[in-house]
């Protein structure tokens, strides 16, 4: 079977595939940030990968290489940007390379697109760069280019909630480095993972407000750079986090792009 990765394929048949605009495009767009001392800095860009090459198998479509930056982190979902590693663009560069994206992919013949965002900074400035697009798409008269924008965690399930974390969700900001990313990373890169590093402190708290410059010596974002401990995290739950998030993806796509 061939890839479903785009950039794995010649161009003439990725042009087969796309031309009449029937393929469905998955794009992750994720980050390089500290994800704690016992997780790799690509985990936004691998996480979203991985469901979306899963997806795409069941509903035959392609997966374009990841965005690997993402916008700068924040101290209530990311640690902040302040941490060795993290590696972030503008919020105007972000918007800029998710439109410039669609603009050529439309011109290959492109016209349902799934956006996976793999990093809880990006929503925004990925959202202004669909809408850009979509706009200078109209203007040149092309009305039919269809994008479905997903943060993925939001598929997880009630029952999902319940097994992983019974009463005790932190909230997904605060999951940063947590559970759920440290188990998923366990199921598809285990050697990327050293679980006798994972921190054991609570749940980060911050009060209801950003502060800019962010100052290290508040102690509001804990040395280790993750937000939560992960210590419960096992492959098995990363693959019932998958299992939720490629039905739920497939399922939006069967809903929109029928
Ligand atoms: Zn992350
Ligand atoms: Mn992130």
């Amino acid at each position: 079977m061939p890839s479903v990765r785009i950039a794995e394929l010649p161009w003439t048949t990725y042009h087969e595939r796309v031309k009449n605009g029937e393929a469905v495009v998955f794009l992750p767009v994720g980050s390089l940030e500290q994800h704690g001392p016992h997780l790799p800095m690509n985990c936004d860009v691998i996480i979203p990968s991985v469901i979306a090459e899963r997806t795409a198998e069941k509903v035959n479509g392609l997966v374009l290489p990841a965005v690997a930056y993402g916008y700068k982190s924040q101290p209530r979902s990311g640690g902040g940007n302040h941490f060795p590693g993290t590696t972030s663009v503008d919020g105007m560069t972000l918007v800029h390379v998710i439109r410039d994206i669609i603009r050529d992919l439309a011109r290959h013949g492109v016209r349902k697109l799934v956006v996976l965002v793999g990093h809880y900074e990006n929503t925004a400035f990925v959202i202004e760069g669909i809408d850009i697009a979509l706009r200078e798409l109209r203007w040149e008269g092309i009305g039919d280019f269809k994008v479905v924008r997903v943060d993925y965690w939001e598929y997880t399930r009630p029952s999902t909630f319940d097994q992983v974390w019974g009463d005790k969700f932190p909230g997904w900001a605060t999951e940063h480095a947590g559970v759920m990313e440290t188990s998923i990373m366990l199921a598809v890169a285990p050697g990327l993972v050293d679980m006798s590093k994972v921190p054991l402190h609570p749940p980060a708290e911050f009060p209801p407000y950003d502060l800019y410059p962010y100052r290290p010596e508040k102690g509001w974002v804990p040395s280790s750079g993750a937000l939560c401990s992960a210590k419960i995290a096992t492959a098995d739950k990363g693959e019932l986090f998958l299992s939720d998030y490629v039905a739920g993806v497939r399922q939006s796509i069967l809903n929109e792009f029928a």
